[in-house]
C-alpha cells in the first residue's frame, strides 16, 4: 500500500534434519510477515552450498521444483524488508562466501549502527563489497579459518567490532552459528526436530514445521549446532534485555511467545492497562484488524463493553493488486478495510490501533466510521507516542514524518478527528510483559546503544 510503514526482517535455519530446504519453507512462510520484499534460501549439504532467492513473495520465489534443488539436512533462509542498504536482488539474503578455506553463508536479522564506519575501514584495507547489507560487512570481519574451532574465535571478534541490532545465522559445511546482540533487541529462538536443530526469529514458525522449542538466544550468546549437539558461548559480558517493544506491540506474530511471554497475552493485558490508564464512555469497542485485535478483546474484557467486528480487513490485497486512482477514491473506492455499518450506526465506538506512527491510519479509520454512522469514535493507542526514529531496523519512518514527534496529544486527536485520543504509558508495556527492560526509544529516545553521527544525519535527510 502507499505510504505503508514496514517491518524488519526475519531469519530461519536448519541444522542436521532431512529435507533442511523444505522445512525452511515452511518456516520463512509463517514469517513472511516480517518482510515481504524478498527471500531466500541457502543449503548445504557437506561443502557443497546452493541457494535460491528472488524479490517477492516466498510462495512466489519457491516451487517444488527448485526447492529440490536445494539439497541437503542444513539450510538457513531470510525474509526481507529493506531496512538498510536499499532494495535490489543483491540485497536479498542469505549470502553465500566461497573462499579456498571453506565456504560460508550468512543471513541476518537487524540494522547495525556502526555500518558506515565498518565498511570504510573494510575499504580501506582493500575489502570490496557485493551489496551494501549489514551481513557482508559482517562477512568481511570474519577472517576465514580452516579450523571451525579458530571460526568460532574469528566470529566472536567480528561480533565484538559490530554494533546495532541482531541476529545473525552463519552455516558453514558443519555448523550453524547463531548469534544475538547484546542489547537484546531482536530475537531468536531455538527448536529441536527429528533429532537436528531449527532457528527461527519467532517461535510460531517452530510450532509450523513440528519443532520443540528449547530456548531463546540469550543477549550476547553465540550458540554452535554441530553434530556434537548445541553448545553456548559469550562472545560479550555486557548484557541486557532491552528487547524492542515493538516487537510484542506491532510485528510479532499473536502465536509467538518472546522471551517466554505470549504476544496474543501481552497485547491483550496492554489492552486491560489502556482502558485502568484511560477509559472512555461507550457502547462497543473494536480493534484495528489484525495487529490490535488483541488489545481490543483486553479493553473490551476491562470496561465490560462488547468486543465487536466493527471494521473488516480485505485479506487478499497483494502487490499486484491495482491501487484505486485519485479519482475512485474520491468516488469512495476503500479496498482494504471497510467499516461495517450494521455494527457502528449510531454507537459510540472505542476504536482500539496498536501504534501510531503517522496518523493516516488512525486518521482514515475514525472517517470511515464516522460515514458508517459512529455516532463517537474515542481512539485508544495500546502504545506510547512515537516521537523518534528506530535505528535498529524498524522502519518506523523519518523524524518528520512522525505525527507525535511534532504534535501533543489534542493536536494529533484534532488532526484525525476523533472525539477522544489516548495512548498506553511506558510503564503499562513494563507491566504487560512483567518485565524491568525493553527498548523503547522510538517512544523516548533512549537508545540501548552508541549512535553515530553519519546515522542521525541520514535520518533527518529522509534517507535512513
Ligand atoms: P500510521 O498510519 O503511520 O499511523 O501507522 C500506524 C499503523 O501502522 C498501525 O495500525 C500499526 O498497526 C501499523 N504499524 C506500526 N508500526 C509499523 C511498522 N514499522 N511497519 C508497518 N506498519 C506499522
Ligand atoms: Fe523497537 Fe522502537 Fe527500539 Fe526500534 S527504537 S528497536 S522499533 S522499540
Amino acid at each position: 500500500m502507499e505510504n505503508e510503514l514496514h517491518e524488519e526482517c526475519g531469519v530461519f535455519g536448519v541444522f542436521n534434519v532431512e529435507d533442511a530446504a523444505n522445512i525452511t519453507y515452511y518456516g520463512l512462510h509463517t514469517l513472511q510477515h516480517r518482510g515481504q520484499e524478498g527471500c531466500g534460501i541457502v543449503a548445504a549439504d557437506g561443502n557443497n552450498f546452493s541457494n535460491h532467492k528472488g524479490e517477492g513473495l516466498v510462495t512466489e520465489i519457491f516451487n517444488e521444483k527448485n526447492l529440490v534443488s536445494l539439497p541437503g539436512r542444513c539450510a538457513i533462509g531470510h525474509v526481507r524488508y529493506s531496512t538498510s542498504g536499499g532494495g535490489g536482488i543483491k540485497n536479498v539474503q542469505p549470502f553465500v562466501f566461497r573462499h579456498h578455506t571453506g565456504t560460508f553463508a550468512l543471513a541476518h536479522n537487524g540494522n547495525l549502527v556502526n555500518s558506515r564506519e565498518l565498511s570504510k575501514y573494510l575499504e580501506d584495507r582493500g575489502s570490496l563489497f557485493q551489496s551494501t547489507s549489514d551481513s557482508e560487512i559482517l562477512a568481511h570481519l570474519i577472517k576465514k579459518e580452516k579450523d571451525e574451532d579458530a571460526r568460532l574465535y574469528n566470529i566472536i571478534s567480528a561480533l565484538n567490532m559490530i554494533e546495532g541490532a541482531f541476529a545473525f545465522l552463519i552455516l558453514t559445511a558443519n555448523r550453524l552459528y547463531v548469534a544475538r546482540d547484546k542489547y537484546g533487541l531482536r530475537p531468536v529462538s531455538i527448536g529441536k526436530l527429528n533429532g537436528g536443530f531449527v532457528v527461527s526469529s519467532e517461535t510460531s514458525a517452530l510450532d509450523t514445521v513440528g519443532a520443540t522449542f528449547v530456548c531463546d538466544v540469550n543477549p550476547g550468546e553465540i550458540i554452535t549446532l554441530s553434530n556434537a549437539g548445541i553448545t553456548s558461548t559469550d562472545y560479550s559480558k555486557f548484557k541486557h534485555n532491552y528487547l524492542c517493544a515493538m516487537e510484542y506491540i506491532y510485528f510479532s506474530r499473536p502465536d509467538s511467545d518472546l522471551e517466554g511471554c505470549n504476544v496474543h497475552a501481552f497485547r491483550k493485558e496492554s489492552g486491560k492497562l489502556l482502558f485502568e490508564e484511560s477509559p472512555a464512555d461507550a457502547d462497543i469497542v473494536i480493534g484495528v484488524p489484525d495487529s490490535s485485535l488483541s488489545a481490543a478483546i483486553g479493553y473490551a474484557e476491562a470496561s465490560g463493553y462488547p468486543y465487536e467486528l466493527g471494521l473488516v480487513k480485505n485479506k487478499y490485497i497483494g502487490r499486484t493488486f491495482i491501487q484505486p486512482s485519485q479519482t475512485m477514491r474520491e468516488k469512495g473506492v476503500r479496498m482494504k478495510l471497510s467499516a461495517v455499518r450494521s455494527i457502528v450506526n449510531g454507537k459510540r465506538v472505542v476504536l482500539i490501533d496498536d501504534s501510531l506512527v503517522r496518523g493516516t491510519t488512525s486518521k482514515r479509520i475514525v472517517s470511515l466510521l464516522k460515514e458508517a454512522g459512529a455516532r463517537q469514535v474515542h481512539v485508544r493507542i495500546a502504545s506510547p507516542p512515537i516521537t523518534n526514529p528506530c535505528f535498529y531496523g524498524v522502519d518506523t519512518s523519518t523524524y518528520d514524518e512522525l505525527m507525535s514527534a511534532h504534535k501533543n496529544v489534542e493536536q494529533v486527536c484534532e488532526l484525525i478527528d476523533a472525539d477522544s485520543l489516548a495512548f498506553l504509558s511506558q510503564k503499562a508495556l513494563f507491566r504487560a510483559g512483567n518485565r524491568t527492560e525493553l527498548c523503547l526509544a522510538c517512544f523516548n529516545g533512549k537508545y540501548p546503544t552508541a549512535l553515530y553521527h553519519s546515522l542521525t544525519e541520514a535520518n533527518k535527510d529522509g534517507k535512513f
